[in-house]
């Protein structure tokens, strides 16, 4: 950081600082993570300098024989560890992925089935002030308000009513086990295509930890940042007969020149996440989260589905007289970050709603196991049964930080 430091103090500073708030503080958001040194140093590399616009092979500029090697690993790679027919590791995000998929397999005007925002999906999949509300007619499923869970018999009804085009699954704040099979068979029934959506459970998927919608799926696709641990970015994996249409709506359908940088941090994080100790941490995240969701449980929190099969949690706070904005605060102020989240039904607004969501992929990263869960749900309860005691709260943030002082972050030397 010497050159940066030199040269631009307001940014070196801010960056020391947040290099400070991440080691000290507990990371549960669960769609962050801490990715690897050499991840940081693949998209810290001098292929940010680089124009690529093409597929290898295939370029509009020369120069490509080392960016066309890295792309070919990345894909290579990406198949080996999802199985998958066909990749593409150019979207330069989640969102971008998806507007991706939509643009070279739908018409503007079609009907699509996807989960609706407050009951766990994501603003991709249907939100009307978002393109995809706009551009597609979306229908939106839901989860069974009792059990938390989706009702594979209302989605069958509403895909049998509506007959969509394509049946998206796979979401943002849903902490059960996915029916792959069943969302297959109820779109062949209707003529649908299939999309999975495993942005935030692509770790647990590629080891296996969770089933997999790759052998089932059309197409599914996934950010690379978040249980995978690689980049900030995503890859497309779809069926061969797919393969022309999804190349071409990504470039030159709906992004430029690809970011090379990035995709040589994906093919660096896939190859991480080919090694035995990757199966062991996608394990151990599923371990985590199940163990602080009891904990949790112990301290009387309700938890939507009363519980979790993945890496994440839904926790509604209504019993508790607080609201999900202000949990988030106050942990904010001990060193513990998560996020305010709508609950399924929510009868409060989304700026102010009445839940929160943690998981466990962060903490996981840095090799904390099951007795800091305990550690950590005692002090969520403990904040939030005393939102106002902010004596407590400057206690607890000193037992925050000595404890993660003890896990390092990748990349982070304090
Ligand atoms: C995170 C996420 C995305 C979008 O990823 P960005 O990289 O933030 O654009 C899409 N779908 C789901 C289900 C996600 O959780």
């Amino acid at each position: 950081m010497s050159a940066i430091q030199k040269q631009d103090q307001k940014i070196y500073e801010a960056i020391e600082r947040e290099k400070k708030r991440q080691a000290e503080g507990i990371e549960l958001i669960p769609s962050e993570n801490y990715t690897s040194e050499a991840v940081m140093e693949a998209c810290g590399s001098i292929l940010t300098n680089k124009y690529s616009e093409g597929y290898p092979g295939k370029r509009y500029y020369g120069g490509q024989e080392n960016i066309d090697t890295i792309e070919n690993l990345a894909i290579d790679r990406a198949k080996q560890l999802f199985g998958a027919e066909h990749v593409n590791v150019q979207p330069y995000s989640g969102s971008p992925a998806n507007t991706a998929i939509y643009f070279a397999l739908l018409e503007f005007g079609d009907t699509v089935m996807g989960l609706k925002l407050e009951h766990g999906g994501h603003i991709t999949h249907g939100l009307p002030i978002a393109f995809s509300g706009k551009a597609y007619n979306f229908v939106q499923y839901e989860v069974d308000l009792e059990t938390g869970r989706i009702d594979m018999d209302k989605v069958r009804k509403l895909a049998l009513e509506s007959k969509p085009k394509m049946i998206v699954a796979g979401y943002t704040a849903y902490p059960r086990d996915i029916e792959w099979k069943r969302f297959k068979e109820i779109a062949d029934e209707v003529g649908a295509i299939t999309m999975a959506d495993i942005s935030h459970t692509a770790g647990l998927i590629a080891t296996g930890v969770l089933e997999s919608p790759v052998p089932y799926f059309d197409v599914v696709m996934t950010t690379t940042h978040k249980t995978l641990r690689g980049p900030r970015g995503a890859i497309i994996l779809c069926k061969e007969k797919f393969a022309k249409d999804i190349d071409r709506a990504v470039f030159p359908g709906l992004q430029g020149g690809p970011h090379e940088n990035a995709i040589a941090g994906k093919a660096v994080a896939f190859h991480e996440a080919m090694r035995p100790e990757f199966k062991e941490y996608a394990e151990q995240i599923k371990k985590n989260a199940h163990h602080l969701a009891e904990e949790l449980k112990k301290h009387d929190f309700k938890l939507i589905s009363d519980g979790t099969d993945t890496h994440l949690m839904l926790v509604d706070l209504t019993n508790k007289n607080v609201t999900g904005k202000q949990a988030q605060e106050a942990l904010d102020t001990v060193g513990i970050t998560l996020n305010k989240n709508t609950i399924p039904g929510e009868p409060r607004s989304p700026f102010d709603p009445s839940g929160i969501r943690l998981g466990t992929p962060a903490v996981t990263t840095r090799g904390m196991k099951e007795s800091e869960m305990e550690k950590i749900a005692d002090w969520i309860n403990k904040v939030i049964s005393n939102i106002e005691d902010t004596d407590l709260h400057k206690q607890i943030k000193e037992e925050v930080k000595e404890m993660c002082l003890k896990f390092p972050v990748p990349g982070i030397k304090i």
